[in-house]
This record gives structure tokens, C-alpha cells and sequence, in this order.
């Protein structure tokens, strides 16, 4: 066999099944898998606190597929790949592309650096079904909505999502590279209660990643397109945060779901699938996007920065029900289900007028699926500033989104237990109950439960006008 083993850097690809880079280097002959918390180069994009806990179990979880031999780094990519290559005398490096700028401009320096010293670098598509540049319009320009780029991704023959490639048989594993640190070393789990909370709702790694899909497959797949509206129902595949590390890659979702056959529900759930492949080809060619308004227009919008306001509204403590229960299940879980996502963000954007880019840092911090792509361009969807957003002037109310998409109140009741006992009618509006409802069910408003911060058709009102002197002024 040969002494000069090839390097497999994972990254967000934290898997054996369908992982182009790790066949590659089973190619050479000896593989030292290598894992690079590279937190300088991320900048305010290094992992946030519960993508970080996933992270230590998932880290775990493919240490232990790998035997213990997974090689664990701290610091500088571009200065550990090269070092490992000359302590290892390996000329030959691979590695799954991510898209997220800071990552993709880093990786064309360190390729080039490594083919300036005659050390073979390749890179794999290992998360995508489609590579960002594959899909374009006729003129050369990226597609802006995503009914078209989709359509467009379906029908065109060169850009079938390649068939998952087989777990390998047998990966033959350098010996323990001595200069490595562990998982623990690392320090991503903070000896914190709030970790315990999170951990009892996760089962993190390749193998629980497997098992989820295959558990949706079975039992909610089927009414996927009623069911994902409604939060008690848990009625979505909760695979986000296992996509976001590689755990599971999106060709193999997409398989399996074909596998199932064709009809509303399979097929809206691809679109799902769609939606984070739009997300990342919009990072692609925008790269701008986490920072800046898609539409210009909007960076004269009013916004108004009640820091009071944004606390509440983090603490899940704005006194308007479905909001809170959202914000809470955040705290609580590492995760929101979308609709409410999509609530909660209207709610901060457009009811509170805070920059919708306050709300998606607080986001980054407390999913478990925080990702660049997804969350900077739902976060711009939802303020109306994106490419293919929703209007502004579409504003989710959070009574009748209450009232319609958790009608027994089971969601709202089990985050705001301070109103379990409220009757359905008042559930969502409490500041609406009679004085004798609130006495009968416990609730004293400004104390046992916050009053809402704002009065919803008011605030609505004033975003609205702040819109127009958008409008006027372009
Ligand atoms: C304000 C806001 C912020 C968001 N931030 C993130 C984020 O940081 N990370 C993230 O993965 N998703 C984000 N989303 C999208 C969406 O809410 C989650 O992907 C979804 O809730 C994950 O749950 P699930 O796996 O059960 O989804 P399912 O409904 O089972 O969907 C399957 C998969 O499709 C993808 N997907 C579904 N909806 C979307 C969408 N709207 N945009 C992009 N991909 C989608 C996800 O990978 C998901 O796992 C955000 C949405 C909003 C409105």
C-alpha cells in the first residue's frame, strides 16, 4: 500500500454514503480523513451555538465511523492542509465544495497554493443536486425567481441529480496522525443546561440521519403537503439540520423520495428540496446576500432598532401568542417549524420594523440548521427585500395564522403554558378575552403574560406607510 496517504478534508459533508471525496481518495490507496474547525477564516460566519452542539455529537458520530482515525484540526485551513500534506508527504487532496463565500473564495486560494506545489487538489459536488452555475438562463444570467429556476433544474437533461454513490466497501485508514486534537478539544458543547434541552430532541449523526428520512418515508410523507402547514403535527421530515452538516446528502432525500413514486406530496416535497437548492444558487451568484437587501430599494427603508422590542421578541415574550410559541420552540429545540419561522420573521420585520438582518443573527445562533443560503434568503423572502420575495405589503397576521394553522391551540399551548387553560377563541388575542375568561384561566395580562408590544393592525398600518415613502422615493 501506498506511504502517501490521500487527504479527506470533510467539511459539510459529514458522512461515508454518497461522498465523492472520500471514494477519491480511497483511490490512492491510504486515507487520513482530516476535519478543520476554521473559525478565523468564517468571521461572523463561524458555526452559532447550537449548530455548534450538533456539530460535537455529529463530529462524534463520524469519529466513530471512522474508527478514531478522523484527524481533528483548530484554526486556518489554508495553513493546516498544506502542513499535513508535508508532514504526510501526501500530494493529493479532496474535498466537497460548500458555497458559502468565505469558504468557496478560501478554497480556490488553498487549491491553487497546493497545485503551485504539485499536489493534486479536486473538489466534489457533495451537497448540492445542482451546481449553482449548471442552471442559467438562455442569456447567461442567473435565474432571480424560483418557479422558472426550478422548472428550468427539472428539465434539463445535463443536470439530473447524480445517483447517491455506494458507502465503500472497505476504507483503508492511516494510522492515528499523532499532532490531532478530539472532538471534546474542540470545545463546541458549553457545559450549559440549555445544551440538555436541545440534545433531548435530537438524534444527530449519519446513521440517526438515515433512520429520520426513513421514518418520514414511512409515516408522513404521504400527506406531506396538508400536514407540513400545521406545527403540532410534526408533519415535516426535520432533516434540515443533518442536510446543513452532510449527514445525509440531498441526492440520496431526493432518491428516496423518488423511489416512493409521484404524486402532490412527493412532489411538493422536492420542491422543498428545490427551495434549499435556490437558496444556495442565490448565495452563489449574490454573494452579498447575507449582508446586503436584494432589492435595493429597501436600504431606505425606516427601520426602527428598539432594542427593548428585539429582546422581547428573542425571549419569545412580544405578548402576541403564536409568536412567542415560536420564538420559544426555538430556545427550547434548536429549531422552528417553518411556518411559524416564516411568523415569527414577518412579525419582527414588519409589525416591529426591525432590519430583518437582526432577526436572522438570532436565528444563526439558535438553529440547529443555521445556514448561510437558507437563512439569509428566507430571512430576505419574508422582509420583501429578496429576489423572489414576498411582497411587503403581505403581512402575516399571527391571530388568524394562529387561529388557522393550530386550531386546537396544541403548539401555542405546550410553549405558552402561562395560557393553556385560556379557551381556543382568545388563545391567539388574550388582550381580546373577557376580564372573567382571563380570571378563569390564570391570566393576568402584563404580568403572569406580557400585552402585546404592538396592537397588530396599527403597527401593520405604519409598515405600510413606511413602505410608501419607499416607493415614492425610487
Ligand atoms: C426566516 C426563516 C429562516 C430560515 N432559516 C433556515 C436555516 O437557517 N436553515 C435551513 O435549513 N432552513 C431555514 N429556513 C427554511 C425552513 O424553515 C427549514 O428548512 C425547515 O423548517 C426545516 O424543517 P424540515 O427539515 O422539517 O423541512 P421539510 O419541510 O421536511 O423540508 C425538507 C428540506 O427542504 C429544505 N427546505 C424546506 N423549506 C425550505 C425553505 N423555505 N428554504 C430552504 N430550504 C428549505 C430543508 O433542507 C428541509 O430539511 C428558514 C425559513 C425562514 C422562513
Amino acid at each position: 500500500m501506498s506511504t502517501s496517504p490521500g487527504i479527506c478534508w470533510f467539511r459539510q459533508d459529514l458522512r461515508l454514503h454518497d461522498n465523492p471525496a472520500l471514494l477519491a481518495a480511497i483511490d490512492c490507496g491510504e486515507v487520513l480523513p482530516v476535519f478543520i474547525l476554521d473559525d478565523d477564516n468564517a468571521g461572523n460566519w463561524k458555526c452559532g451555538s447550537a449548530a455548534r452542539l450538533w456539530l460535537h455529537h455529529s463530529l462524534n458520530a463520524l469519529q466513530k465511523s471512522l474508527e478514531g482515525r478522523l484527524s481533528i484540526h483548530r484554526g486556518r485551513a489554508e495553513d493546516i492542509i498544506p502542513r499535513l500534506c508535508r508532514d504526510h508527504q501526501s500530494t493529493r487532496v479532496f474535498w466537497n465544495r460548500c458555497y458559502e463565500p468565505w469558504r468557496f473564495e478560501r478554497d480556490k486560494e488553498i487549491k491553487k497554493r497546493l497545485q503551485e506545489q504539485s499536489i493534486d487538489a479536486q473538489s466534489f459536488n457533495g451537497s448540492l443536486l445542482w451546481e449553482p452555475w449548471q442552471i442559467m438562463k438562455k442569456d447567461g444570467t442567473p435565474y432571480k425567481v424560483f418557479t422558472p429556476f426550478y422548472k428550468s433544474a427539472r428539465t434539463n437533461a445535463n443536470a439530473t441529480p447524480a445517483v447517491p454513490l455506494p458507502v465503500p466497501d472497505n476504507i483503508p485508514l492511516m494510522r492515528k496522525d499523532s499532532d490531532g486534537l478530539t472532538v471534546d478539544d474542540l470545545k463546541l458543547r458549553p457545559d450549559h443546561p440549555w445544551c440538555e434541552k436541545i440534545e433531548r430532541h435530537w438524534r444527530i449523526g449519519e446513521e440517526n440521519a438515515q433512520i429520520v428520512l426513513e421514518e418520514f418515508i414511512e409515516a408522513k410523507i404521504d400527506h406531506y403537503n396538508h400536514g407540513r402547514d400545521f406545527p403540532a403535527e410534526k408533519g415535516t421530515s426535520r432533516l434540515s439540520p443533518h442536510l446543513h452538516f452532510g449527514e445525509i446528502s440531498p441526492r440520496q432525500v431526493w432518491e428516496r423520495a423518488s423511489e416512493v413514486g409521484f404524486d402532490d406530496n412527493i412532489e411538493v416535497f422536492k420542491s422543498e428540496l428545490g427551495w434549499r437548492e435556490f437558496s444556495y444558487y442565490l448565495l452563489y451568484h449574490f454573494p452579498r446576500m447575507p449582508y446586503d437587501n436584494l432589492k435595493s430599494k429597501f436600504d431606505r427603508f425606516p427601520w426602527w432598532l428598539n432594542e427593548q422590542w428585539l429582546k422581547r421578541w428573542k425571549q419569545g415574550m412580544t405578548g402576541v401568542p403564536f409568536v412567542d410559541a415560536g420564538m420559544r420552540e426555538l430556545w427550547q429545540t434548536g429549531h422552528m417549524h417553518n411556518r411559524v419561522r416564516m411568523i415569527v420573521a414577518s412579525f419582527l420585520v414588519k409589525n416591529l420594523l426591525i432590519d430583518w438582518r437582526h432577526g436572522a443573527a438570532w436565528f444563526w445562533d439558535c438553529l440547529v440548521d443555521a445556514d448561510l443560503a437558507s437563512n439569509s434568503a428566507s430571512w430576505q423572502w419574508v422582509a420583501g427585500c429578496g429576489t423572489d420575495a414576498a411582497p411587503f405589503f403581505r403581512i402575516f397576521n399571527p391571530v388568524t395564522q394562529g387561529q388557522k394553522f393550530d386550531p386546537d391551540g396544541i403548539y401555542t399551548r405546550h410553549f405558552v403554558p402561562e395560557l393553556k387553560e385560556l379557551p381556543s377563541k382568545y388563545l391567539f388575542s388574550p388582550w381580546n378575552a373577557p376580564q372573567t375568561t382571563l380570571e378563569q384561566a390564570g391570566v393576568r395580562l402584563g404580568d403572569s403574560y406580557p400585552c402585546p408590544l404592538v396592537d397588530i393592525q396599527q403597527s401593520r398600518q405604519k409598515a405600510l406607510d413606511a413602505l410608501k415613502k419607499v416607493s415614492s422615493s425610487s
